[in-house]
């Protein structure tokens, strides 16, 4: 007998994870899934845990039995029909790997009548100067990775054959047939645990003595990543089919992923490059030249036009001599120069200089105050004020009062705590 009344209040939780209503279709739960185990895949930064649950959840749903039987008894009617106490949850990976591995369903599948995963590609990020991606370069990296054993030729045997699994009669799953109650019987199917899914049984006299029977050993290898000219921040550089080999899978890439290093003197957008360069007042009005050490290590004579008066904050551009385009190596970029002018001190001119520099200079502002006038005027006092820290208190000031309002306006809110973490972003 079924010895228990039918349980309504657990059947929403596999649902709930994949983020679909109960009437979702089949094509529903799939793309649901397949959205969310992505995001969540361990390898890519996920949460386990996460990835298991997804994996359940969509394992009971994607079956019109189990779904049935969930939708109408929830999660412990199967964890009944699964035996060992194990619950629902055979290898999430193994469910993954039939959405993303192979060819997807029913493709790719191997004499053995196993589908060809496609191995997980290495990703490296690879960090490279600015010097290195104007001039283009080459960087020897050594790298270490399984390949299939060469004396077995990946078969981790001696014979070159292996026994089938006594466990799977060789096929790597398992069925266990169970009876739920009230005449129902369910198949749950699973990955074989002594053979891990390859069907597979090696004798310890004929393991391979190279590998021990593992089938793959340890190569070390020097790749050469060639950076070219006008490479940019994120740009991906792939070795086809160098990472780990395995049998019965498609060897995923080795790939490098470009990471620019912040320079001291030149920024880069897109094929430009900016510098900032400061002068004193006297070169600002009275000319300048430097010398720049370039990214390639030319030196570039910069100088101001004969009579030329350059201003605070003012741009100047050189032509040609900005990063070369990837697409176009012998099209560049531009330099565009930021000049600053840095003013004498206060204090470091005599009354005596200031009346010689009148001389020179423009004439003080032509409209004279009479007497009179100034008498009617009011006083001040300038200070000395850092703009931007003022700027930076005024701000935090308005951000306490705010929250401060909200405490008050809010006693009545359900989620308080939402609210804050709200504002904060804004
Ligand atoms: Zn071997
Ligand atoms: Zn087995």
């Amino acid at each position: 007998m079924f010895g228990r009344g039918p349980r309504r209040s657990d059947n929403t939780k596999y649902y709930d994870t994949l983020g679909v209503s109960k009437t979702a279709s089949e094509d529903e739960l799939k793309k649901a899934y397949k959205k969310a185990a992505m995001k969540n895949h361990p390898d890519k930064g996920g949460d386990p845990e996460k990835f298991k649950e997804l994996s359940q959840a969509y394992e009971v749903l994607s079956d019109p039995e189990k779904r049935e039987l969930y939708d109408e008894y929830g999660e412990d009617a199967l964890k009944e029909g699964m035996g060992g106490g194990g619950g629902p949850g055979h290898n999430p990976f193994d469910i993954f790997e039939t959405f993303f591995g192979g060819g997807g369903f029913g493709g790719g599948h191997s004499s053995r009548g196993r589908r060809q995963k496609r191995g997980e590609d290495v990703v490296h990020a690879m960090t490279v100067s600015l010097e290195d991606v104007y001039s283009g370069t080459t960087k020897k990296l050594s790298i270490s990775r399984n390949i299939l054993c060469k004396k077995c030729k990946g078969k981790g045997s001696k014979s070159g054959t292996a026994g089938r699994c006594y466990g799977c009669q060789g096929t790597g799953m398992k069925i266990t047939t169970r009876q739920i109650g009230l005449g129902m019987i369910q198949q749950v199917q699973h990955v074989c645990p002594e053979c891990r899914g390859t069907g597979e049984h090696i004798n310890e006299r004929d393991r391979c003595t190279q590998c021990k029977g593992n089938k793959v050993t340890q190569e070390k290898k020097v790749l050469e990543v060639i950076v070219e000219k006008g490479m940019q921040q994120g740009d991906k550089i792939v070795f086809e089919s160098q990472a780990d080999e395995a049998p019965d899978t498609i060897t995923g890439d080795v790939i490098f992923v470009i990471q620019v290093k912040e320079h001291p003197r030149f920024t880069r957008k897109q094929d430009d490059l900016y510098i900032e360069h400061s002068l004193n007042l006297t070169e600002a009005l009275c000319g300048f030249q430097f010398v720049l050490t370039h990214l390639d290590g030319r030196q570039l004579l910069i100088k101001s036009n004969p009579g030329e008066v350059i201003k605070p904050g003012q741009h100047k551009a050189i032509n040609d001599e900005g990063m070369a385009n990837q697409d176009r190596p012998f099209m560049k970029g531009s330099l565009y120069i930021l000049f600053k002018v840095e003013f004498p001190d206060s204090g470091s001119l005599s009354p005596d200089q200031c009346r010689l520099l009148e001389t020179i200079l423009p004439q003080k502002s032509r409209k004279q105050s009479t007497d009179k006038e100034l008498n009617e005027c009011e006083e001040t006092t300038l200070h000395d004020v850092n703009i931007e820290e003022e700027m930076k208190r005024k701000k935090q000031q308005r951000y306490y009062e705010e929250a401060y309002n909200e405490d008050c306006d809010e006693d009545d809110d359900d989620e308080p705590s939402m609210q804050h973490v709200q504002c904060a972003q804004q």
